[in-house]
């Protein structure tokens, strides 16, 4: 296990299965925030609120995957070869659920940048790093979004299981915008879409060159679902920048509040943290 210094006691977040939750009902809320001829959503693709709120609930709803270690039934192996089919077996189970996780948040992420930009080209990466630039920086960055960066990055480094494009990407410093995690998650969806990314192997059985734990590499594919919806709540932000809608008072109808009223940037700030209430 590599010694990243932030994930030990550095990252204050609610789990994961919350955070997509909190993620998918904050695109209702704020797709109903409007002022006169002001709305967050200006997109005309086609696409709703409710569509990226689905997708985002796949991901808090995923919790296993099953394969079958076998799938060739009844090749002859060896007691040794079986274990380890079986160990790695559970291992890519785990790896695939979060997979799918990451992947349907990328969907909720894509269908949102559709709901926020008027225009809709496709150039959805260009679009959303243009909004974030254009209506969220320079602010602050998202509470616990620096921490996890740092610790995205600094396992990716360590890993050989992601490829050189993706680690020169964590290398440079051109991680000064708030657009940074739509662009290094989007080079690990590609990673995975054209064949480089490589399977994680078992602990146990690492041959000695493989520096990789599992832990490393199921916590990485997980720090990439939280950088994403923390881009996700960034681009909301954005949204109601954009229409002068963030210093309003809002009447939630979705969320898990105590209040009548909550101020929707506020809490898009700050509702993913574990230690800050709502
Ligand atoms: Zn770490």
């Amino acid at each position: 296990m590599s010694s990243c210094p932030h994930h030990v006691d550095g990252i204050h977040l609610i789990p994961i299965k919350q955070h997509c939750i909190l993620a998918a009902k904050s695109i209702i809320e704020v797709s109903g925030t409007r002022d006169n001829s002001a709305a967050p959503f200006k997109g005309n693709s086609g696409k709703t609120a409710e569509m990226a709120y689905d997708w985002i609930m796949n991901a808090a709803s995923i919790e296993t995957i099953s394969l079958d270690p076998d799938p060739d039934n009844g090749t002859m192996m060896c007691r040794p070869a079986w274990e380890y089919a079986e160990t790695r077996g559970k291992l890519l189970e785990q790896f695939m659920a979060r997979f799918v996780r990451f992947n349907f948040i990328w969907t909720g992420f894509e269908i949102l940048t559709d709901l926020i930009s008027p225009k809709n080209d496709g150039a959805r990466k260009k679009t959303a790093t243009i909004l974030l630039r254009d209506h969220y920086d320079p602010l602050p960055r998202i509470g616990e979004f620096d921490p996890v960066l740092e610790c995205f990055k600094c396992h990716i480094r360590d890993s050989h299981l992601f490829n050189t494009s993706l680690k020169e990407f964590c290398e440079t410093d051109d991680c000064t915008t708030s657009g940074i995690a739509i662009h290094v998650c989007s080079t690990l969806r590609n990673s995975f879409a054209h064949g480089s990314l490589h399977m994680p192997e078992p602990n146990d059985w690492n041959w000695p060159t493989r520096s990789n734990s599992d832990e490393h590499v199921l916590r990485t594919i997980g720090l990439a679902s939280r950088l994403m919806l923390l881009s996700i709540q960034m681009l909301l932000v954005g949204a109601l920048n954009r229409e002068g809608l963030s210093g309003q008072q809002h009447h939630p109808t979705s969320l898990f509040t105590e209040d009548d009223e909550i101020n929707l940037k506020d809490f898009l700030m700050t509702s993913h943290r574990s230690d800050i209430t709502w």
